[in-house]
């Protein structure tokens, strides 16, 4: 299959393997590995299914990234979606892979087994021909992801809004890239030496979000496909800036992805959404400008004010979403590059993909997810 074989071939991935092995032997030698954050959770999946962290030699490491949507969806957020869920002529309509994420009551999943009207979708229009189809129901859309997932959303919001469709509504999760990078950029106790960028944020938004690294950190951005070969010549050309001694933006996936990224993706969601004064992360916590939220004049479209205790434009719920219900989780720690999955005195015990009690185990990008079942034994 075209650029999926090409992508996959076992010669070119040895050549590679062989070409970051004498790169990284010229890097200057340091009691620590070099490590390298991919940042996107499409990655990371990648790194684990074909085993490509043990390919790099010992003073090469990947660091796990925050870009899963999934991962940092904070528990009050499910919860907001579950009280929706459970109001009386309303459906509630998600993606899958956010329906086993936990709340502090439980998840989608759960809340449907009890009686709620929940209704996996594929994309925002799914649920938007829902709100056509049955005018007598109030549909609700679980709106999250990052740059990628917003024009579609703000597309299906503007159709509703031309349509005079009274009867559709976003409780809203969207999020930047660019923030919680700057979050853990300022993170005395880590230490990123590149990264491998997301290209299909990029493919909407250009180089702007990553600009900042290069410009305010000296660190090389490589932006990255998502096959073995992506991977592997995105870590060689961060590698080669790394000995260099260089720090610039390069697109490795050129095939996609371009400096100004899509400026006809961007302006629907510049139109609809403005960036929020905080938003809630699992794992990091509030970081200004971090989402989205409606402008005033689609402010009809927020499901919040559907709830009972309606919270204020621009914040998020009142929640602790960095509290985990279990004290053992280490969720923020492998979210924020410190901790392996494995380290997680929970992971393959407590916490599997059948009995997730993290976000990072239940989507197939969560770090815990792929490395359970890539890598655990059993
Ligand atoms: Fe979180 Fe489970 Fe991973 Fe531990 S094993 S970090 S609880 S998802």
């Amino acid at each position: 299959m075209k650029y999926v074989d090409e992508f996959r071939n076992p010669e070119a991935v040895a050549r590679l393997v062989e070409a970051i092995r004498q790169r990284a032997a010229a890097l200057p030698p340091r009691q620590h590995p070099w490590q390298l954050m991919e940042i996107c959770g499409g990655h990371t999946h990648t790194i684990f299914r074909f085993g490509l962290d043990q390919l790099l030699p010992d003073n090469i490491e990947f660091i796990h990234g925050p870009g899963c949507p999934v991962c940092v969806l904070p528990q009050s957020v499910i919860d907001q979606a579950v009280a929706l869920a459970q109001r009386p002529d309303t459906l509630l309509c998600s993606y899958g892979d956010a329906m086993r994420v936990p709340g502090h009551h439980g998840s989608l999943l759960q809340a449907r087994a009890d009686g709620a009207r929940v209704q996996v979708i594929y994309s925002p229009r799914d649920a938007l021909d829902m709100a056509r189809r049955h005018p007598d129901t109030q549909v609700v859309f679980l709106a999250i992801g990052f740059e990628t997932t917003a024009p579609a959303t703000a597309l299906a919001i503007r159709a509703a809004a031309r349509e005079g469709l009274t009867n559709f509504c976003v409780l809203c999760h969207l999020v930047l890239i660019e923030p919680p990078l700057r979050a853990l950029l300022a993170d005395p106790d880590l230490r990123i030496d590149g990264f491998v960028g997301p290209g299909h944020v990029s493919l909407v938004t250009g180089n702007a979000p990553f600009e900042f690294i290069p410009a305010e950190h000296h660190k090389p951005v490589v932006i990255s496909g998502f096959e073995p070969v992506d991977l592997l010549q995105s870590v060689l050309l961060l590698l080669e800036q790394l000995q260099q001694g260089q720090a610039r933006i390069e697109i490795q996936y050129r095939r996609v992805a371009t400096t100004q990224g899509n400026p006809g993706a961007r302006a629907p969601v510049d139109d609809v959404f403005e960036p929020a004064p905080l938003a809630e992360w699992r794992g990091l916590g509030k970081l200004p400008r971090s989402g989205l939220q409606l402008r005033p004049g689609y402010q009809a479209f927020d499901a919040t004010h559907l709830l009972p205790d309606s919270p204020a434009p621009g914040t998020l719920p009142t929640a602790d979403s960095t509290t985990e219900a279990d004290p053992r989780c280490r969720c923020a720690a492998v979210l924020s590059g410190k901790l392996k999955p494995g380290q997680c005195p929970l992971f393959g015990r407590e916490c599997t993909p059948d009995t997730p009690l993290g976000a990072l185990m239940v989507s197939s990008e969560g770090a815990c997810a792929a490395w359970y079942q890539y890598r655990h034994q059993g």
